[in-house]
């Protein structure tokens, strides 16, 4: 039964494999990614096989090295009727760069969804780890320099040792002269907030917490923006030695998330993110 508040959320994929994610760093260098067993494709498969049960277009935050290395899989997105944006090319932490070496990810990663064939616009941009942050604002022109017009990278949190923006509001706002920021969901219980937009807290929690915090969200009728990535639904992943903090964040849940995700579907009405912004 789809939830009857009338509020459309967003739904939105960063489009990475299971060693691409900064959890794996220390164990998995960029150089290796080649030696890696590519899963994303069926992963993905399996998600776009159900956002089409369930009539859902979403945005996929496309990892450059993906359009690369899986071509054939980032048109298929394009085909199907969902959103291409942009996750950058090598999983660069925005909080790790120099601007120029931030400008020449971004502008790979376009130029690779170009030449895997992507026509549609390229409006959006999510950051690796969401680490649009206070210090890393200097990315925002350029960002717009290259034709994104939002963003949907600012955790509006402030627990979290590697991103969050605490005090940043939780509907979407502009953020700079020329973009808008979809921040990632959280809803506030008792003056605290609590994210609810996917990600770890989907896996690592029962679902009723993201049902109840995503039906408060639309009842204060603002729009909600999930996020998922492909690995989280493949409990068959390599795993990797990494220490117990990590471990569970990683591979927590990652059995019962298709399933939760299906339920997700069931209950709530997602779009693009760009038809959730009128852009
Ligand atoms: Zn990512």
């Amino acid at each position: 039964m789809v939830w009857s508040s009338g509020v459309k959320n967003a739904m939105s994929i960063d489009l990475e494999d299971w060693f691409c994610v900064y959890n794996l760093s220390q164990v998995i260098r960029r150089e290796d990614w080649d030696k890696c067993e590519l899963r994303v494709v069926r992963n993905t498969t399996r998600i776009l096989d159900l956002f089409q049960k369930y009539n859902v277009r979403a945005t996929v935050f496309v990892l450059g090295w993906i359009a690369d290395n899986a071509p054939e899989l980032v048109r298929q997105i394009e085909q199907r009727g969902h959103e291409i944006a942009v996750h950058g090319y090598n999983h660069l932490l925005i909080t790790n760069a120099k601007p120029e070496e931030f400008e020449r990810d971004l502008a790979e990663a376009i130029e690779s969804l170009r030449r895997c064939g992507i026509t549609g616009p390229l409006l959006g941009f999510r950051a690796p780890s969401f680490t649009v942050v206070e210090k890393t604002m200097w990315a925002l022109p350029i960002l717009a320099k290259h034709g994104i017009r939002y963003d949907s990278s600012v955790f509006p949190v402030g627990f979290h040792p590697d991103y969050g923006v605490p005090k940043a509001s939780l509907s979407p706002f502009r953020i700079s002269d020329d973009i808008v920021e979809f921040p990632l969901t959280c809803v506030e219980y008792f003056g605290k907030r609590f994210p609810c937009s996917g990600g770890a807290y989907f896996r690592l929690l029962p679902y009723l917490y993201t049902k109840t915090c995503i039906r408060k969200c639309n009842n204060e009728g603002r729009s909600a923006v999930f996020y998922l990535h492909p690995w989280e639904i493949d409990p068959d992943q390599p795993r990797m030695d990494i220490p117990l903090t990590k471990r569970i964040r990683h591979y927590y849940g990652l059995n019962k998330t298709e399933r939760k995700l299906e339920r997700l579907l069931q209950d709530f009405q997602f779009t693009t993110i760009r038809e959730v912004l009128s852009l």
